[in-house]
């Protein structure tokens, strides 16, 4: 049988300050605590190598958090114990999350020397206010600056983060972020359509009055304005909420919409091996405590696990319909499907494909199936079919 190679994913979860919606695992002012988390963070990587049978990878992501708080040497760390310990290839993916205000010339060129081969750059909007609403530490000028350097330390893979439908935003603001950011020829661009998240600043601002909700029909033309223009820059809808140049797809992320298996590293961090599905706990003193202590613990299970979920046959069935059909592109292959199931996608979800496909809102071909481009704007309500009752 072959073993897909996995993918790694390493949680960074420190920031130098909260963005007004976010609800990630991460914590502002407990820098001091990076060179023990590394720490722990490689002795993770060591154990969880030591009780796997020779495992290989083909992508690392590290991710957070904001994992450009690291200096070069401890990104090094990070990509060496996992070349030596999780079979990380030579021709891996290797992605680093940076923020602007945490970039300068020295770390980009210090990245790219330690292997990291793409670049992740969280830049939101390039309108002041927008910016100041979102609590960023950042200016658009700095963003720019921070692709250059990036551009000028060898970089040629770099990615874009934006968000749309946030309050105060507007359609003309939304097209001069998106018209700035294509002037920067980025090789892919990942959009997040905002959602409040409790216990936010934001969403507490929203319920003080103090802020108008989202407006998701207004989220919606945003929607499609990014995907007139970012086809007009020459960038190709791959996936629901990401665009890219020919080749430069993120190989990381499409392991998880392949439904295929990753390791989940560091505080808070999800994996998913081996009909499991398995998480982290998400306190960094609890973190670097159990590693610490390290009991040893089959692969690809760590003491740093809070806790585990089976992942029986029909689900994941569902999620790899699920998450296969976001790759709007190629969809859902059957061979890969009946290869991986012994069984159609036709024999596992007959009646819902035949409603969908008569409402519109999937096509298939002897190959695949995926969603047409009227569903991607309601592709929530399209995906949850796929679960079973
Ligand atoms: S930088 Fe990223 S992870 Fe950190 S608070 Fe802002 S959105 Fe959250």
């Amino acid at each position: 049988m072959q073993i897909d190679p996995f993918s790694i994913y390493v949680h960074i979860p420190f920031c130098r300050s909260r963005c007004s919606y976010c609800a990630f695992v991460t914590y502002a002012g407990l820098e001091a605590c990076l060179p023990a988390y590394i720490d722990a963070v490689e002795r993770e990587i060591e154990g969880m190598g030591q009780n796997a049978s020779p495992c290989s990878s083909h992508t690392l992501y590290l991710g957070g958090g904001t994992p450009s708080l690291l200096s070069p040497a401890q990104v090094e760390t990070l990509i060496g114990a996992c070349r030596d310990h999780l079979g990380l290839g030579d021709g891996a993916e290797i992605t680093i999350e940076a923020n602007p205000d945490t970039l300068d010339e020295k770390k980009s060129i210090g990245y790219r020397a330690a292997g990291v081969n793409r670049l992740s750059i969280g830049v939101q909007s390039t309108q002041a206010e927008e910016l100041r609403l979102f609590n960023r530490r950042h200016t658009a000028e700095q963003a720019a600056e921070a692709v250059q350097m990036a551009r000028t330390a060898g970089f040629d893979n770099i990615s874009i983060d934006l968000i749309y439908g946030a309050p105060r935003q507007t359609r003309t603001s939304w097209r001069a972020t998106l018209d700035t950011v294509m002037g920067w020829q980025p090789e892919h661009i990942s959009l997040y359509g905002l959602t409040l998240e409790e216990d936010t600043p934001l969403a507490a601002m929203v319920e003080r009055g103090e802020l108008d909700a989202p407006d998701p029909d207004l989220a919606a033309d945003m929607y499609e304005d990014a995907q007139e223009r970012l086809s007009r820059a020459g960038l190709g809808q791959y996936e629901i909420s990401n665009w890219t140049r020919a080749g430069y797809a993120s190989r990381h992320n499409r392991q998880y919409w392949l439904n295929r298996p990753y390791l989940g590293i560091g505080v808070g961090a999800h994996g998913s091996a081996g009909g499991r599905r398995m998480w982290n706990v998400t306190s960094i003193p609890e973190y670097i405590r159990r590693m610490a202590e390290g009991q040893a613990r089959p692969f690809p299970f760590s003491p740093a696990n809070e806790d585990y979920e089976e992942i029986n046959e029909g689900l994941a069935k569902s999620e790899t319909m699920i998450l296969g059909l976001r790759l709007v592109e190629e969809g859902v292959d059957r061979m890969d499907y009946e290869a991986r199931f012994g069984e159609s996608i036709e024999a596992s979800f007959g009646p819902v494909l035949r409603e969908l496909e008569a409402g519109g809102l999937i096509e298939s071909n002897s190959e695949r199936i995926r969603l047409t481009r009227r569903a991607y704007l309601i592709s929530n309500r399209v995906l949850v079919r796929f679960l079973p009752d």
